[in-house]
């Protein structure tokens, strides 16, 4: 595996010192202090630390050994150019750059708070969008699913406070002499929760053909909503504007256009939904790429009631499958919540980040199930046509997927059926997380310069690496604890400033 050039750098600027210096190795220690009890302990224990120090919080960091050179951009000279040989360990290590809290609690903090910082600039500006975004009307939508069976659900009456599951006035039973109600109160952290009421009468083939689709389904409603928006500039008597082509020819385009970003939520229930930010931008004719406010006539009310209307209208039918040879139709759930996004509102950009941020972390935890992608020799150990919730789920997939034109679904058996993504944003929505990584790369590696007195300076050097993988995980249970351990009190120590700095503002 070759590795990616800009992510590998940070923690490799090495300069010399006795911090720096291998932890084995014949005649590694030469630094000015050369006392046994300093190379004990001090020494090794710190350089080695630092040497890690980018990956120290990962649970399972990339290991990666070759060479790497600093070259002058202008002359193409080589300054200086170090192998990892002669590096603690004769390797370097790479945070194994995980989303999920589950897998990586270190890296998916890193993630969620990258998302956070794109999510929010596309609503309030900053990392190359523009402040005027901040004016722009937005609104936080929730798409869910329909309903494949009564689930096990927490309600509260309208003031707020806790009601059973699903009141029966009659003592009705299923087909299979289950109660068709529930008069329990749930709790937050009762088991029973987002299960059926009765296993068997539950549509599982519906729910994870649904989940399969739901990109799909996305796809189709962002076009809808474009062309509702469309037709509303028209209402509202905005003229399309004049572009010239690159052939010389002059064209009119829309006024308007939408900017997604959303992350996909698995409920509990084990059904994918969606929140979105809609945005609504203007056009610039000469400059297609520019994020403008579209005109002022267009309000929030006219991108709500195109969301809410798309969302009630949009629906197609599947392709069959021998087990539904008419295909299943796939629409939203009835409830979709659409908010306008503003500063002083209730639905603040802040708050929608965090939101959309927290959920980019998650996976399939919440139902209870996590695991890797599953094959022929593990599908045996969660598949279950007459198991739990879940085991029914990964088995609707695995059954589904038999079929030569729904193999995707076997692929996606361990996201219940779900092959999207969980955070994704249309291009000019804001920035990527490429961008948001370059610039920790840049600043780790100034930081790193600083600390020994050299101003990095990117501008002109370019650091180029030849590694390849050596492998994955700590190298003992001793090298994690210790790495995890340091990288855990950083955190603290960070935490605890911000909050005293924020204390005393
Ligand atoms: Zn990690
Ligand atoms: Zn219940
Ligand atoms: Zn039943």
């Amino acid at each position: 595996m070759a590795a990616d050039l800009t992510t590998v750098v940070p923690g490799q600027a090495y300069p010399s010192g006795p911090g720096h210096r291998p932890v084995t190795g014949p005649g590694v220690f030469v630094g000015r202090d050369e006392s046994a009890f300093h190379l004990a302990t001090t020494a090794d224990y710190f350089g080695w630390l630092e040497h890690v120090k980018t990956a120290a919080g990962c649970s399972r960091p990339v290991r990666l050994t070759g060479e790497i050179a600093t070259i002058d951009r202008a002359t193409g000279r080589l300054l200086a150019s170090i192998t990892t040989a002669e590096l603690p360990d004769g390797e370097i290590y790479k945070p194994c750059g995980n989303r999920r809290h589950a897998v990586c609690p270190s890296c998916a903090r890193t993630y969620q708070r990258d998302a956070y910082q794109l999510v929010r600039a596309g609503l309030t500006g900053g990392k190359g969008i523009p402040d005027t975004v901040a004016a722009h009307p937005a609104v936080f939508v929730t798409l869910t699913a329909p309903s494949f069976g009564p689930v096990h659900t927490q309600r509260s009456d309208r003031k707020g406070r806790p009601i059973p599951c699903r009141p029966r006035r009659d003592a009705l039973h299923c087909p299979h002499r289950l109660p068709a109600g529930c008069q329990r109160v749930h709790a937050d952290d009762d088991p029973a929760l987002g299960t059926p009421l009765c296993l068997d009468c539950y549509d599982h083939t519906a729910q994870v053909v649904w989940n399969h689709t739901a990109p799909e389904l996305w796809r189709r409603t962002s076009i809808a909503l474009t062309r509702h928006v469309h037709a509303r500039a028209r209402t509202l008597g905005i003229g399309w504007v004049p572009q010239v082509t690159d052939t010389g020819r002059t064209r009119r385009i829309p006024p308007v256009r939408l900017s997604f970003g959303k992350v996909a939520e698995m409920q509990r229930r084990g059904v994918v939904h969606y929140h979105a930010i809609v945005r609504l931008d203007g056009v610039d004719p000469t400059d297609p790429a520019a994020v403008i406010p579209p005109p002022d006539v267009f309000g929030v009310d006219d991108l709500a009631a195109a969301v809410t209307h798309a969302a009630a209208t949009v629906a197609f039918t599947t392709a069959g499958h021998p087990a539904n040879p008419t295909g299943w139709r796939i629409t939203w759930g009835a409830q979709v919540d659409t908010r306008p996004v503003n500063a002083d509102g209730d639905i603040t950009d802040g708050k929608v980040a965090g939101y959309l941020a927290k959920y980019a972390t998650k996976s399939t935890e919440t139902t209870g199930h996590v695991s890797r992608r599953l094959d022929g020799d593990t599908i045996d150990l969660y598949a279950n046509p007459h198991g739990t919730h879940p085991e029914r789920l990964i088995d609707a997939c695995w059954t589904l997927g038999a079929h030569r034109d729904w193999q995707r679904l076997r692929r996606w058996a361990h996201m219940l059926g779900f092959g999207g993504h969980f955070l994704t944003k249309s291009r000019r929505y804001s920035v990527t997380f490429r961008i948001l990584r370059d610039a920790r790369t840049i600043w780790r590696r100034t930081e790193t310069h600083h600390q020994h007195g050299h101003p990095a300076d990117d501008e002109t050097t370019l650091i180029v690496g030849l590694l390849t993988y050596a492998g994955s995980g700590w190298h003992t249970t001793g090298d994690a604890l210790l790495a995890n351990t340091a990288a855990a009190m950083a955190r603290e120590r960070h935490d605890t400033a911000r909050h005293e700095l924020a204390a005393a503002v």
